[in-house]
């Protein structure tokens, strides 16, 4: 038998709160409760697992990640909203922590541990810098987070999933496949969000694989960075100013006449595993 109390309805708490929505803070929040529950379950089942919650807002994807059992860690920057968030520390004992601060400033491994399933509906400017930050991390063979769950503006989630050739294909493409599964795990409509926001949005489901062996990051990403800084040049172009860059394409085999955009992300890898050794 659950015995949790009854909580308010979301524009309930928004209302009691006042919690009107700042455009700077990137606040849209989602009120539907079974929208939100099938987010938090694109991870899988989460009874007892650790979980990370950037920018809980009102408490709405947070709730759904608390009712499906995780024990959650939420970082909140906007401080009206730690009211309500408390609420929800009594109303799932021992499941929530709230922290109040910037999410670009904590240090989410040492807060929500190791294995902790990532989880938010993402403010729109730091979104990518975050997510960056997490594909960063230490890989040995895999980092500290199991599973990232993310909705971002659809034109970044595109960005994050796109395939070799495709427009959208580029750094962001590379710097979250070359170890991770990226996919769109559902397409969100802008009226679900109180504001809409002009934009649709997507859920992008990230899930890391070992890293391939030899190759380091650093270099991906200089080698991404002067490869698509002139995405419509060729290779021999846009890598000249890399030292020791056109050099590694030859042992590779890859022609310094392609464009960056046809270079799959298992090549860019080969590449930057010559350039680091
Ligand atoms: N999770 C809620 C939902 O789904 O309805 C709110 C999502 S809203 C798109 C983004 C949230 O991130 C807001 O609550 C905002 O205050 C918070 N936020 C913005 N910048 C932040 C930052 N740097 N660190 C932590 N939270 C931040």
């Amino acid at each position: 038998m659950n015995s949790r109390p009854a909580l308010p309805p979301l524009r309930e708490v928004i209302a009691t709160h006042g919690l009107a929505a700042s455009k700077a803070l990137g606040q849209n929040f989602l009120l539907d409760e079974q929208l939100l529950d099938r987010i938090a379950a694109i991870p899988g089942p989460l009874q007892d697992a650790a979980a990370f919650e950037v920018g809980p807002g009102p408490g709405g994807l947070t709730r759904a990640i608390l009712r499906a059992g995780a024990r959650l860690v939420a970082v909140e920057r906007d401080r009206r909203c730690l009211p309500a968030l408390a609420e929800l520390e009594l109303a799932f004992p021992g499941q929530l922590r709230t922290i109040s601060g910037d999410a670009m400033a904590v240090d989410a491994r040492a807060e929500a541990g190791d294995g902790a399933h990532v989880i938010a509906n993402l403010p729109y400017n730091v979104g990518t810098p975050l997510l960056i930050g997490w594909l960063s991390a230490d890989w040995s063979p895999l980092p500290w987070w199991s599973s990232l769950t993310l909705m971002f503006q659809m034109e970044v989630a595109e960005r994050i999933v796109a395939q070799v050739g495709s427009n959208h294909y580029g750094r962001l493409a590379i710097l979250s496949q070359w170890r991770s599964d990226a996919r769109i795990a559902m397409k969100v409509h802008r009226s679900a969000f109180t504001p809409p926001p002009k934009v649709m949005s997507a859920v992008v489901h990230l899930t890391p694989k070992p890293a391939p062996e030899g190759v380091q990051i650093k270099y991906l990403e200089r080698l991404t960075a002067a490869a698509f800084g002139q995405r419509r040049k060729m290779l021999r172009q846009s890598l000249k100013g890399l030292p020791g860059a056109l050099d590694a394409l030859e042992v590779i085999g890859i022609d310094p006449q392609r464009r960056a955009e046809t270079v799959s992300v298992e090549e860019f890898v080969a590449v930057a595993r010559v350039l680091g050794s």
